[in-house]
């Protein structure tokens, strides 16, 4: 559902002087599903007519909690304040609540931070990487999706995406008796598992079968391609390093989310069990849980997720530090990332000397048509807009024919099931 605008808010009390001319005039969300998920945008307007910035706050299953910050406590307090000052804006926003942070508040920030950083580039005339330091690159490598269940069709997927010019594929790989990554099992067997509270994932059947699977891919698509591979966070730390040996011969790019966020202090284990690069992050919502992998030195790639982390103000800062210690940057960019949220990341990726690859989705016709200017993959790489700011406008009217109708399915991905019932953490 798209919100109706919200009032025009008055500025609050407590401003500071800014010996700036230009203002916040209104701040306001829309809620739109052009790709199927919902996309939280926020809107920050200006007295200066015509100019705005945009950002991405999206995250898929909360919605409306998300808007509600923005519309309901960021957004006055950001009325009325200059639009250049985003280090002091962040700050005063992040810290005003007295107990920050956490996913929900970081993604509302993100949305305003990032459209201050669009608003910056659209009054200086320079397009956002070059605000962040111009290019260190001319393009941003990008990598596409194939799951399955099938060595030779995920082989013959693979080539596929390689032909379109992708150098980088993540592979997912389906266990045969589960239902994810490819295999939906039939309605009937779904309807009865949910009665009885079981579930199909079984750890052992993926330990035992997906290395297997991807050592085969490697052998046959041989050596041009790089395969990436994400357990999603479903291991125990001793499980963790028995994938992280048993793929060796499959010669990852990387291996993503092989520990949960609470069980980071593995990693160093981890480091030792095997050779393959190690990927993490995608569900960290502070900088700081960067920092003791960081240096330990105990990772190689970070999933960053600019939304999560409270947007560019504190992620740029992020990725100085991984130029620093050697880690490179990988971040996240599903289809559950906006277009806004997509382009903030390439003006990162192509401003950035650790930069390693991009994740990308293919965004639907609907999801360009809402926003003129969606970055889109061309032979498997993202080059940068020259526009000013972030380069992707929202067209509030198409976003009207996209409503949120629905929440996104919660139990079938997050609340993954074991066989003996017990929720599976994802
Ligand atoms: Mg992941």
């Amino acid at each position: 559902m798209i919100r109706e605008p919200a009032p025009v808010l008055a500025p609050a009390p407590w401003l500071r002087e800014s010996s700036g001319e230009l203002r916040v005039t209104a701040v306001r969300t829309f809620l739109c599903a052009p790709q199927g998920c919902p996309y939280v945008i926020v809107r920050v307007e200006t007295n200066e007519p015509g100019l705005y910035g945009l950002g991405c706050a999206s995250d898929p299953q909360r919605t409306r909690a998300i808007s509600s910050v923005v519309d309901d406590y960021l957004g006055p307090m950001l009325v009325g304040r200059d639009p250049a000052d985003i280090e002091d804006v962040h700050r005063l926003l992040l810290n005003s609540g007295y107990w920050r942070g956490g996913s929900i508040a970081n993604n509302a920030l993100a949305g305003i931070d990032v459209a201050l950083w669009d608003i910056k580039g659209k009054v200086a005339g320079l397009p956002l990487h070059s605000l962040l330091g111009g290019r260190a690159r001319e393009y941003a490598d990008a990598y596409t999706h194939v799951d399955g269940d099938d060595a030779g069709q995920i082989t013959e997927d693979v080539l596929a995406a390689h032909e379109r010019g992708y150098r980088h594929v993540r592979v997912q790989v389906s266990v045969p008796g589960t239902d994810t990554y490819g295999t939906a099992p039939a309605d009937a067997v779904e309807s009865e598992r949910r009665r009885l509270r079981l579930g199909s994932w079984d750890t052992a059947s993926y330990l035992r079968h997906v290395p297997a699977v991807l050592a085969d891919v490697r052998e046959r698509v041989g050596t041009g391609v790089e395969l990436l591979h994400d357990a999603h966070e479903r291991l125990t730390p001793s499980q963790a390093r028995q994938l992280v040996r048993a793929v060796e011969d499959a010669g990852l790019y990387f291996l993503e989310d092989a520990l949960a966020p609470e069980d980071a202090a593995h990693f160093a284990q981890l480091r030792t069990a095997g050779s393959v690069p190690l990927a993490v992050g995608e569900l960290y919502s502070e900088v700081g849980q960067y920092l003791p992998l960081l240096e330990q030195r105990v990772i190689d790639f970070a999933r960053i997720r600019i939304p999560t982390l409270g947007g560019i103000t504190p992620t740029r800062k992020l990725v100085a530090a991984c130029e620093l210690f050697g880690v490179r940057t990988a971040p996240h960019g599903p289809g559950d990332v906006s277009p806004v949220g997509q382009a903030a990341n390439v003006a990162l990726d192509v401003s950035s000397p650790a930069f390693g690859v991009q994740e990308a989705a293919r965004f639907t016709d609907s999801t360009v048509e809402v926003f003129p200017g969606s970055p889109v993959p061309v032979g498997g790489r993202f080059y940068p807009s020259n526009a000013p700011g972030l380069g992707v406008d929202f067209d509030e009217t198409a976003a009207r024919r996209y409503p949120v109708t629905a929440p996104l399915e919660h139990d079938r991905w997050a609340l993954l099931r074991s066989t003996d019932g017990s929720a599976h953490r994802p």
